[in-house]
């Protein structure tokens, strides 16, 4: 069997980085992973600016060309995180400026699309957690901005949303139409049994967390599943996520059972992952 992460996190700074994490994913079978950013102030990038972006960009392009060299298919994405909307928030940060940052940062996304430094947006989206409603439309307002560059790019993004079942996904649906993105290339991320029912029945991509990856979530025939470890790579956050090898741990045993059948552990793992990040196959 081939593995893959389809949304992922590496923290050189302050965890074991994507050459740790790669060399160990791929003696597991690894093939395939999905670099995620985090909000700059997560590798110590704490001034408020573009700048800070432009070296989480620099970061993650270094990361990604470490995770290569394990042999591994990578792409990787930046984004402006709901929480980042929060903490600039907490912080101080007026709106106007707040949205002079975001127009600076979607520059900086847009020029790193045309160098092909990035394939994708994410994470964008809304926030899981109670927050205002103010906080809220901002950043829904950087996820819709987020979904109009993809399409012109035609590349997929990364959405971090609630877990609002048939809510979530019918506003994703009904955003990608009206915008004129294809739902294959809108990745609800982190999506739980209830949000991939209703991702399914919508043609929506998702990624399953491994650590939801029960047997109810795995007996399902998706057609538009993919896994995600969501691992963070932050030692003083121990268990917020997963890890990438734990993907391969949990396949196997539920291969093992016939929970789930080999078809339907590569279409999950290989095939989806190849229609949506245009990477070839292992
Ligand atoms: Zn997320
Ligand atoms: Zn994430």
């Amino acid at each position: 069997m081939f593995y893959s992460d389809a949304h992922l996190h590496v923290n050189p700074m302050k965890g074991l980085g994507a050459d740790r994490i790669s060399k160990k994913f791929k003696s597991k079978g690894g093939w395939f992973i999905s670099i995620v950013s985090l909000p700059p102030y997560h590798y110590g990038f704490n001034e408020v600016n573009v700048e800070s972006y432009k070296k989480t960009l620099d970061l993650i392009t270094r990361e990604a060309v470490k995770a290569k060299e394990h042999e591994l298919e990578v792409v990787k994405f930046i984004g402006f995180h709901p929480a980042e909307i929060d903490n600039y928030y907490k912080l101080g940060v007026k709106a106007d400026k707040l949205l002079k940052l975001i127009d600076e940062v979607f520059k900086l996304i847009e020029q790193a699309l045309r160098d092909n430094l990035i394939d994708g947006i994410g994470e964008v989206g809304r926030q899981h957690y109670g927050t205002s409603p103010e906080r809220l439309v901002f950043s829904e307002s950087v996820m819709i901005r987020a979904l109009m560059l993809a399409r012109d790019y035609d590349v997929p993004v990364q959405l971090h949303l609630e877990q609002g079942g048939l809510a979530t996904a019918y506003s994703i649906k009904l955003l990608a139409s009206n915008i004129g993105i294809s739902t294959d290339k809108t990745i609800m991320h982190h999506a739980n049994f209830e949000t991939a029912t209703w991702s399914e029945l919508y043609d929506i991509v998702f990624t399953a967390p491994v650590k939801y990856f029960d047997e109810k979530y795995a007996s399902n025939k998706w057609k538009h599943c993919m896994m995600e470890s969501d691992f963070i790579d932050d030692p003083s956050r121990p268990g917020v996520s997963a890890y990438p090898w734990e993907i391969p741990e949990v396949i196997d045993k539920l291969v093992e059972k016939q929970v789930l059948s080999e078809e339907q552990a590569y279409r999950i793992l290989v095939d989806n992952v190849v229609k949506t990040f245009k990477v070839k196959p292992p």
